[in-house]
């Protein structure tokens, strides 16, 4: 299970309606995609509950496991949420490691030391529950959710030994089920609270069954473990202070630095999603980083995914396209390449090369590889006139197609980075969403189309390219055809050698 924010609260008497649908298969699992939203009979208003995303595995009859067929894409938004869902894939994969690394570097850190802060002893709460042949699916397993409602039920009252009122729950944080248990196991349940934050608390549950035999030996197996977000709320629906807790053993020291991270890649998380233009650059941290780079490769994806492009300028190999939504302005600039997708995408995405078509780019140098995927980048541009030169730190995400009717793709943001401030010899600037799609039309040709949510940045280039005194996209864009087609063929050739 991914994290599930409840947003709003479902009461008695309201209308649930709960829309899952298989996103994407991969191999042996897939992601299915579960949103829940509550209507009010009386004033007919419907609200979102929650959005989250599970990963089913599919059990065979026998041993060995089964491959999956891909899902057929029919709509739109199937072909948005399908390529999305390999991006959260990438989150959850690299989500352990981006926890150790937060508490690697949390070791140093000193616990802060309140007066009148409270034991977390106070707040262990076990219960154990019998698997019983209601709570199992047809093979026999326990649901996933009535685990789930169990491990609800006791976090709720560990959290309710702080807070001395009903906590509401408002996120779970992504977890994984270890194993299954079956009917006739008995599940211990063991929770206490890790940490307060200011308004909320968190809550972990361990769950671990046994069955007849394994329960004399006391041999445990862990079905899973979640960490629960509490609010602390009155009848006004005003939040309360937490107090704030005082770990005394080194397993609660480890767990009280473990909320802080977990809490720090929740609230990565929170700001990736909501993106708004006037804000500065997200920072580059280990905390948020899978965040980022899927939110910039799902911000291209939205983009091209756009309906209503509406054509500007069409010549033999290059179109250009203009998407008006509200105030925001995008540009795609299309073009026709004698050369294989891969060889395009190479080119393309190594943004050392572009100075050697883009004018814009004067220079370009790598600041972090953070992977094969990920660079960050440092570019500094020619000044318009009458301004400063500017200059830009990027994080360009690189993916690989994995069909042949999907794209490449080259995403590009600004980030912030500590170690490169703005300087007063440039004006920073800023890419809130750019890069390049890249589909292949036959073995020797591909369409390349370029992005551009247009910034104040760019908007005086746009300006003079629609109005007609410029000719400076279309001029940009013939030399990256020729760029590639040249630079193509030389590789294509050295290929052959
Ligand atoms: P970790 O200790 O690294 O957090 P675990 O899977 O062992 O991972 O436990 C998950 C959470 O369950 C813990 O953070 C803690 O809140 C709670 N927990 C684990 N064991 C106990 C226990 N014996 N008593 C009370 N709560 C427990």
């Amino acid at each position: 299970m991914d994290d599930i924010q409840f947003e709003e609260a479902a009461r008695v008497g309201q209308i649930i309606t709960i829309k899952a649908k298989v996103n994407r298969a991969f191999k042996t699992s897939m992601e299915v995609g579960i949103k829940v939203t509550v209507q009010d009979v009386l004033t007919d208003v419907e609200k979102v509950v929650s959005e989250a995303y599970a990963t089913y595995v599919a059990k065979p009859a026998g041993a060995g496991k089964i491959e999956l067929e891909p899902v057929i894409l029919l709509s739109k938004e199937d072909h948005l949420e399908h390529t999305l869902a390999i991006e959260r894939r990438r989150i959850r994969l690299g989500y352990e490691q981006v926890f150790k690394n937060l508490m690697q570097e949390s070791n140093n850190e000193d616990i802060f030391e309140v007066q009148d802060a409270v034991s977390t002893d106070l707040t262990h709460v076990q219960s154990i529950e019998l698997v019983q042949p209601p709570h199992a699916n047809h093979h026999g397993n326990t649901f996933g959710g009535q685990i789930m409602a169990w491990m609800e039920t006791v976090a709720s009252i560990s959290a309710s030994r702080l807070c001395r009122s009903y906590p509401v729950l408002k996120s779970v944080n992504m977890f994984k089920f270890w194993g299954p248990s079956v009917v006739g196991d008995r599940l211990v349940f063991n929770a206490i609270v890790n940490n307060t934050f200011q308004n909320s608390v968190e809550v972990g549950v361990r769950v671990e069954a046994y069955n007849c035999e394994e329960w004399i030996k006391n041999q445990a197996r862990h079905i899973n473990s979640a960490f629960l977000i509490f609010n602390n709320v009155n009848e006004k629906g005003e939040l309360l202070t937490f107090p704030r807790i005082k770990p005394t053993t080194k397993d609660s020291i480890r767990r009280y630095h473990g909320a802080i991270a977990r809490r720090r890649i929740r609230l990565a998380r929170k700001c990736m999603l909501s993106t708004k233009d006037d804000k500065p650059s997200d920072p580059w941290e280990t905390s948020n980083q899978a965040f980022m780079s899927y939110s910039n490769i799902a911000a291209l994806t939205h983009l091209a995914a756009k309906q209503g492009w509406e054509i500007t300028t069409s010549l033999d190999d290059i179109k250009i396209w203009t998407h008006e939504e509200g105030d925001v302005l995008s540009l795609k600039v299309e073009m026709q390449v004698k050369i294989p997708s891969h060889v395009a995408f190479s080119l393309l995405s190594d943004f050392t090369l572009r100075q050697e078509w883009d004018t814009h780019f004067l220079t370009c140098e790598v600041l972090q590889a953070v992977s094969e995927d990920e660079k960050i980048y440092y570019v500094t541009s020619p000044p318009m006139t009458g301004h400063k030169p500017r200059d830009f730190v990027i994080l360009v995400s690189e993916r690989q197609s994995c069909k042949p009717s999907e794209p490449y793709m080259v995403a590009v943001k600004s980030v912030t980075l500590t170690s490169m401030p703005p300087s007063p010899e440039y004006c920073r600037s800023k890419i809130l969403c750019a890069g390049f799609n890249i589909y292949s039309d036959s073995n020797s040709s591909c369409t390349v189309c370029y992005f551009n949510q247009v910034t104040s940045g760019v908007m005086p280039y746009l300006a003079a390219n629609l109005t007609g005194s410029s000719k400076s996209i279309e001029h940009t864009a013939l030399e990256c055809i020729k760029f590639l087609e040249l630079k193509g063929s030389n590789s294509l050739l050295k290929a052959d050698f």
